[in-house]
């Protein structure tokens, strides 16, 4: 059907680049503020791809790259729909708060997919899923480091032989960020799930994609995932492979660069395979306090290798950090400021051993 029937919107007009502002359903999301939505019905017939970011509101990397890929891609180039949402979790942006939704403290990526009589997040969760991702052919959602964290981009998938999970990582390589992980289980306990394997679980083939972070607007980081979109829009088969002239443009010089603290952000060379990996281990402090890393985002580390120590605010340490794994750093907490139980960092390894 063309064009798609995507209710939460209204009707969408063939060739057309068109603004929404949505409300989306829930008693607890009664009093939102309304949501923009921007829609890029192609001229040509084809598959549905619905692109979110802010699941995290102070990720702006990624929410910028949703804003550029709204005004870059020509409906006339398009073979299907493109359906873009800049920011998900509104309140967190509006308040630059990491990790949660300040309206009820909870991590929405935990709670996939929602309850339409839970908390906030989970009602939200469950609109997203249920007006937006069941209604598309292909999922990606779009993140990066959050205010704390640095990172070097990889791509989020589900592990399994089944159709959705092989879908889901072909898209995933197609994106061309340096390392895939695929995951079978959550690495947090929690209610819920990750968005990606939500919508798998739906039979909607997905990916959570991330770069850039620490609060900062990294240039290289925008630019990465605007061009994984396109990517994922030409494995598709939605934009031809010549369809380039969106690349580039809107291209904006940001003042500060967080070039000095997160790693390049780069897409890998044309004929370069990811690295897949199969295991996130995340690594926690015991105690409260300074955190002094050792390593980067995008390191080789080995198993029993030091790679931080937290110490107490009279100079002294309290503990070594070690790594359990052999493995690459993917994310990296880079505030020094730490909890008990605080999260350092997420080691992905090359096998499940
Ligand atoms: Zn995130």
């Amino acid at each position: 059907m063309h064009p798609p029937k995507i209710p939460i919107l209204g009707e969408l007009e063939a060739g057309r680049t068109q603004q929404h502002m949505i409300k989306l359903p829930g008693a607890a999301l009664a009093n939102d503020e309304p949501r923009p939505v921007i829609s890029i019905t192609g001229a040509k017939p084809g598959p549905v791809l619905f692109v979110n970011a802010g699941v995290h509101g102070g990720e702006y990397p990624a929410i910028e790259a949703v804003i550029r890929l709204s005004k870059t891609l020509d409906p006339k180039k398009i073979s299907g729909t493109v359906i873009l949402m800049p920011v998900l979790n509104l309140p967190a942006f509006r308040s630059r708060t990491p990790f949660v939704c300040p309206i009820d403290n909870v991590n929405p990526n935990r709670v996939f997919p929602g309850d339409p009589s839970g908390s906030y997040s989970e009602q939200m969760t469950h609109a997203l899923i249920n007006e937006f991702v069941v209604h598309a052919d292909a999922y990606v959602d779009l993140h990066g480091g959050d205010i704390p964290e640095a990172l070097v981009p990889f791509v989020i998938c589900r592990a399994g032989a089944d159709e959705v999970s092989k879908k889901s990582k072909e898209i995933a390589m197609a994106f061309g960020l340096p390392y895939v992980l695929t995951i079978s289980k959550p690495v947090q306990p929690s209610k819920g799930q990750s968005s990606y394997a939500a919508a798998a679980e739906k039979g909607i083939p997905a990916i959570l994609a991330e770069a850039g972070g620490v609060g900062q607007m990294e240039e290289e980081a925008v630019d990465v995932l605007v061009k994984g979109v396109i990517n994922v829009l030409k494995h598709l088969k939605m934009l031809s492979e010549d369809g380039r002239s969106e690349l580039g443009v809107g291209k904006k010089k940001t003042a500060l660069g967080a070039a000095a603290i997160t790693p390049s952000s780069k897409l890998l060379s044309p004929g370069t395979e990811p690295t897949v990996l199969s295991r996130f281990e995340w690594l926690y402090t015991k105690n409260a306090g300074m955190w002094y890393p050792n390593v980067a985002p995008g390191d080789e580390v080995k198993k029993g290798q030091e790679i931080g120590t937290v110490g107490d605010l009279f100079g002294d340490t309290l503990e070594k950090i070690v790594s359990p794994v052999n493995g690459v750093v993917l994310f990296l907490t880079i505030n020094p400021s730490v909890l008990e139980n605080g999260l350092l960092m997420g080691i992905g390894c090359r096998s499940d051993k």
